[in-house]
């Protein structure tokens, strides 16, 4: 639709740019897909968000990209031209390794800074914390695991996050993992807890957002992008991440040794802990959470109701930031506002009509914060204070009060007026707004 918009010259860069993967293509034939066939319409290649250097395509890598995600793809054909990439997974200086694992002596403080631990585990973070909750929680023995191949899956996890986002990578899953673990911590959940709803919320957790673009669902609808075809424009990211996850489950084999029903039950419900993080159906989860509490109804001995829980804990775990100290909290919201603004530079450089919060000519951090915090954030984590009233619940309101405060502060400053929301987030029923991706 929008190529009609474009003159011819401007057209044919368009097409170049854009359409680098044309061809038979096959997607995760592994992890359950149809073989796809891409037609004529062109989408986004991925790589273009990143680094221009990286958009050669090498012809021999062709065939090998067809199992791999699109950032193992990116690996790979930087591997096929002989670019050596250092090996994030080289042996750390002595200090920083007892620093690392000093930290994780602390994993369950909400204080826990997941910026410092990736720095100190060279940029290690999603693994080395998951692969110590899994330990942890006595999950490793329980079922059994074989620790060489939790950590070859962990690593693959870690791997299919794009570095190159600002905002969605690797470090945003282990800070998800980290939160995940401090709500199942919780007296009311622990205590009813089954190990296999620990290792399913951490499994959700650590791969909720795996292979993500940098760009939202609205942008890949547009776009033309196959995967908005692969999944009817709904969900389209979620069920990415979740087929993803399910992809690289199965390739490790890491569950291999469980029967088939046990696998596949795993798989279902780790879908639906991941598809629970489409901010979209925010509205729907929250007032079935209400409608519980209101009534009073949630016995957590059912497994029905657990795993319910478990999709708000994700839910909350997802988009904690504003609840973390404003240290923490003001790094996330100054990334999670570059990869709004850098999908609004592409969609102004390809004509393609700015989404809503990603210009940065007329939107500011503050505004963007103070209409997120009011609209969604408040909103659930007040939900789940009254489902979990501890300490924890309330240092995360204190933080999400004073955090807001800070803002407010600085949009005073900035625009000479307070109490500015971004009419975005006004329209939370309508499908512009706030699509996961971009606030997840
Ligand atoms: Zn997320």
């Amino acid at each position: 639709m929008f190529i009609c918009i474009l003159s011819l010259p401007l057209f044919h860069t368009f097409i170049s740019l854009l359409t680098l993967f044309l061809g038979d293509v096959r997607v995760r034939s592994r992890a359950g897909f149809e073989t796809e066939r891409r037609g004529s319409h062109p989408y986004i290649d991925f790589r273009i968000f990143h680094s221009n250097s990286e958009i050669e395509v090498s012809v021999s890598a062709r065939n090998v990209r067809r199992l791999l995600s699109f950032q193992r793809y990116l690996r790979s054909s930087r591997f096929f031209r002989g670019i050596t990439v250092p090996n994030s997974s080289n042996i750390l200086d002595d200090d920083y390794n007892g620093q690392a694992k000093c930290m994780l002596e602390k994993v369950g403080n909400w204080n826990f800074d997941i910026f410092l631990f990736d720095r100190l585990t060279n940029g290690n973070s999603l693994v080395s914390l998951t692969f110590h909750l899994f330990n942890l929680h006595g999950l490793i023995e329980h079922f059994q695991l074989d620790t060489m191949k939790l950590r070859r899956f962990l690593v693959m996890v870690q791997e299919d996050y794009h570095s190159q986002n600002p905002y969605h990578n690797a470090v945003h899953a282990a800070d998800v993992t980290q939160a995940m673990h401090c709500y199942l911590k919780e007296p009311k959940l622990s205590k009813s807890l089954t190990p296999w709803d620990v290792l399913l919320s951490l499994v959700a957790a650590a791969t909720h957002d795996l292979d993500h673009p940098g760009v939202n669902q609205p942008f890949l609808i547009k776009t033309n992008h196959y995967l908005a075809t692969l999944y009817k424009n709904t969900s389209v990211l979620e069920n990415h991440h979740w087929r993803s996850a399910v992809g690289l489950l199965r390739e490790s084999g890491l569950f291999a040794h469980m029967s088939l029903e046990n696998r596949q039950l795993m798989e279902s419900q780790i879908g639906d802990l991941i598809l629970a993080t489409d901010i979209s159906q925010q509205n729907e989860y929250l007032s079935m959470f209400r409608s519980h509490l209101d009534r009073g109804d949630l016995c957590l001995e059912n497994a029905n109701h657990r795993h319910f829980i478990l999709q708000m804990a994700l839910k909350c775990a997802d988009i904690c930031n504003p609840c973390r100290t404003w240290e923490l909290s003001k790094q996330w919201s100054e990334k999670v506002t570059e990869e709004f603004f850098h999908q609004g530079d592409i969609e102004k450089k390809y004509h393609l009509g700015v989404s809503p919060l990603c210009d940065r000519q007329t939107e500011t951090i503050a505004n963007i914060q103070i209409g997120f915090m009011t609209y969604l954030v408040e909103p659930l984590f007040g939900e789940w204070a009254r489902f979990s009233n501890t300490r924890l619940s309330q240092t995360m309101l204190g933080h999400l009060g004073l955090n807001k405060a800070s803002w407010k502060g600085v949009q005073r400053e900035q625009s000479g007026s307070g109490d500015d929301v971004d009419p975005a987030f006004e329209e939370m029923d309508s499908d512009i707004l706030p699509q996961e991706p971009r606030l997840s």
